[in-house]
């Protein structure tokens, strides 16, 4: 079904993150691949990571930098030759956000968060939308978590930054719906990345579902690439979110 689309994939640190699990499904699905990446410290693994999928534009993009993001989305254009996918996997806190209560959030940390962890799906969105016109409609996922939902330990500003990521998801799917284009998250359960070992208590995340999901285990970065490409793909399915969790989600215990 993704035979020949062109893919933005955004948010590779390194071969655990979860975009990287979306980025070989998407290669094996037949799509095209450009990655954006943050920092000069990430460009040789990434560029390395981009070459065994055959892809060779590669472009950094700092999401906190309308400048960057203007000139990422053009090169991704050029380099692609148009967008018909984009996959958001970006998200930051301080540790020291996740660590004590989140009512001591302060307000420069809040905003700093939910600009890179929220904000960014927004702008990237608005810069992907002419390029997928173009193409006569196109495919955006996000990645979110229940934490957004439900008061999870420590989880703290990012659960806020999530709860606003998930309604944008359905303000941009609102948007772009004329356009035929598509906006969609999949909220993943505890997988083992950069970004979630910054989570204290992560291993107590992955034990809890382990124990108490439905399916009682857990779900890899593939597991949660599966549920992406199927919504990148889906025709009819906009402004929702896939739960690739192995249930934990539907538990009320
Ligand atoms: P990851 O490999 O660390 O990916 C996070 C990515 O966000 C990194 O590539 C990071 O780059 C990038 N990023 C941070 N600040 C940025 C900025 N200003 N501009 C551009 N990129 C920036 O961790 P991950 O777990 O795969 O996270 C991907 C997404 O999945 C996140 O939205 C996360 O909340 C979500 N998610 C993860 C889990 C989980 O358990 N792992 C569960 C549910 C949802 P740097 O490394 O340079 O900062």
């Amino acid at each position: 079904m993704l035979e020949g689309k062109l893919a933005l994939v955004a948010g590779v640190a390194n071969r655990r993150s979860i975009a990287w699990g979306i980025a070989q499904a998407l290669h094996e699905a037949g799509a095209r691949l450009a990655f954006t990446y943050q920092g000069e410290r990430l460009e040789r693994d990434v560029r390395k990571l981009a070459e065994s999928v055959g892809s060779d534009v590669v472009v950094p993009c700092d999401v906190r930098d309308d400048a960057d993001l203007d000139r990422a989305f053009a090169d991704v254009a050029s380099g692609l030759g148009g967008l018909d996918l984009m996959v958001h996997s970006i998200a930051f806190a301080q540790a020291h956000d996740l660590q004590g209560r989140f009512v001591d959030t302060a307000r420069e940390d809040f905003w700093l968060e939910l600009d890179v962890s929220c904000y960014s799906l927004t702008a990237m969105a608005r810069r992907a939308e002419p390029l997928m016109k173009e193409r006569g409609g196109g495919s955006i996922v996000t990645l979110t978590y229940l934490g957004g939902e439900r008061a999870v330990p420590r989880y703290n500003v990012m659960g806020v930054a999530k709860a606003a990521l998930d309604a944008s998801v359905r303000y941009l799917a609102a948007d772009l719906g004329s356009s035929d284009i598509r906006v969609n998250a999949v909220s993943a359960g505890p997988v083992r990345t950069l970004a979630a070992r910054s989570i204290p208590g992560f291993t107590t995340m992955e034990e809890i579902v382990q124990e108490r999901s439905p399916l009682k285990r857990n779900v890899d970065a593939s597991d949660v690439a599966g549920g992406a490409v199927y919504l990148l793909g889906a025709p009819n399915v906009t402004g929702t979110t896939l739960y690739v969790d192995a249930g934990y989600h539907a538990m009320g215990m």
